[in-house]
């Protein structure tokens, strides 16, 4: 993810787009690229991205980490990245990619489904709260902009079913920019809390165990619709995780939970 700090926005690569601005694309499996964007690609994956492909797979949380991805810790930061593995073949192709296209097309990665557009977040100053931004960045061999359909960048979303991606790409952002300083101390990223922080964030399955067969529920006050709610539904609990995770790191308190006194 990329953020940008008072930032003036048309001098980056790509064409930055204004809500109302349009671009051309069309991607269809006669074009003569067809999957060549699906091989040779770094393909970072957010917390949402993860929770969807689990369920694209029907697999649980900590076993799709473990098959397909490889997290790294880039230097200067302090929190990792979630990066899908690629096939061992010569072109590094997406594990996912069939020869009839992507294979897990309806739960496919945000990148995958924003793509000619590049999604950025935009902070004005020290501000807590940024803004989605867009620009429109094809790869030069795509050929999808010759094609002949227009979009907003709102309308494309919507096509792209990248709406509720967006949604949760917000607060994540906002959550992973408090990430520039090291709160870790001396225990660092493998200690209580950088764990914590992993599990509530990449491992939802795992922490909704934690929530629910701990002692959490003893030592935190959820309002029941709430509880019933992360109990069902991953995006909530993923949203209550990054909740969380402020919390258990920085200590900023929540309104989705109080500590129980006494
Ligand atoms: S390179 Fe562009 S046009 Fe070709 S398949 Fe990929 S997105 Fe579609
Ligand atoms: S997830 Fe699907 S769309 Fe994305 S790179 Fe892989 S095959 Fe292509």
């Amino acid at each position: 993810m990329k953020y940008f700090e008072d930032t003036p926005l048309e001098a980056l690569p790509g064409r930055y787009l204004k809500a109302d601005a349009l671009f051309r694309f069309r991607c269809h499996p006669g074009i003569g690229c067809f999957n060549r964007c699906c091989r040779n690609l770094n393909l970072f994956l957010h917390p949402y991205d993860v929770l969807r492909l689990r369920k694209a797979l029907n697999i649980p949380s900590d076993a799709f980490l473990e098959r397909y991805v490889d997290v790294v810790l880039r230097e200067g930061e302090y929190f990792p990245d979630v990066l899908l593995k690629m096939a061992e073949d010569r072109e590094k192709s997406c594990v996912f990619l069939s020869s009839s296209g992507c294979s897990v097309y309806a739960h496919r990665p945000h990148t995958c489904r924003l793509y000619p557009l590049e999604q950025g977040v935009s902070f004005d100053g020290a501000a807590p709260k940024g803004r989605l931004v867009h620009f429109f960045r094809p790869f030069d061999f795509c050929q999808g902009p010759s094609e002949g359909t227009s979009w907003t960048p709102e309308s494309w979303f919507e096509d792209q079913g990248a709406l509720p991606y967006n949604a949760v790409t917000l607060p994540w952002s906002e959550l992973r920019r408090l990430f520039r300083r090291n709160p870790w101390g001396t225990s660092g990223l493998s200690g209580p809390k950088g764990k914590m922080a992993f599990m509530a964030t990449y491992n939802l399955d795992r922490f909704r165990d934690f929530v629910f067969n701990s002692s959490f529920l003893k030592r935190y006050f959820i309002e029941p619709a709430l509880g019933d709610q992360i109990r069902n539904e991953d995006t909530p609990l993923l949203k209550f995780g990054f909740e969380w995770v402020k919390f258990i790191v920085w200590q900023i308190p929540s309104p989705l939970f109080r500590q129980v006194s006494g």
